[in-house]
């Protein structure tokens, strides 16, 4: 236990630093976001995340977004509980055989016109989780794929690029 104590102190924390919240390439991206989406879709984008069946990873990133130092609200994004109120799924993971029906039902519940996002490189094609017997296959195999967003996982700002990426094809 001393022993323990004594490295921590002489170690530090061994996380990463915390991003800055004024990051200019956040920034920058932020900005051509707002600017999209005050001129295409209203003034917000409103997302409905679907874990299909991920390590959580994925997960990790996306819920950093909605963070302090992120803060992708500001920009026009927001989460919401209900593919109801969504203009687009962003699915995460391998689709397991589980979760299929769920992410059917839920690309049913979205309303036209939608987009569906798969983040990960598991929701392109299964990742490593390819060949379980568990797993049904990539996001793209269950519903419509619009854009992939390819990482393990992708970094909050990969994130960004791809829904920016998003606006320019939806337009
Ligand atoms: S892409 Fe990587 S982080 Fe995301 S669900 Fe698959 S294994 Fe996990």
């Amino acid at each position: 236990m001393r022993r323990i104590l004594f490295d921590s102190l002489l170690k530090g924390p061994l996380t990463e630093p915390a991003p800055s919240g004024d990051d200019p390439e956040l920034l920058a991206l932020g900005r051509e976001l707002k600017t999209a989406l005050d001129a295409w879709f209203g003034g917000s984008l409103a997302i409905r995340m679907v874990d299909a069946g991920s390590c959580n990873g994925c997960e990790l990133e996306i819920h950093a977004l909605n963070n302090p130092f992120y803060d992708l609200e500001r920009f026009g994004l927001k989460f919401v509980a209900s593919p109801r109120h969504a203009d687009m799924l962003l699915v995460t993971g391998p689709v397991t055989r589980n979760m299929r029906e769920a992410l059917e039902r839920t690309f049913d519940a979205t309303p036209s016109p939608k987009w569906v996002v798969a983040a990960g490189d598991c929701a392109r094609d299964g990742g490593v989780f390819a060949g379980s017997y568990a797993v049904a296959g990539g996001v793209g195999v269950v519903v419509p794929v619009d854009l992939h967003i390819p990482g393990c996982p992708p970094t909050p700002l990969q994130l960004v690029k791809g829904l920016l990426a998003l606006t320019g094809k939806a337009r």
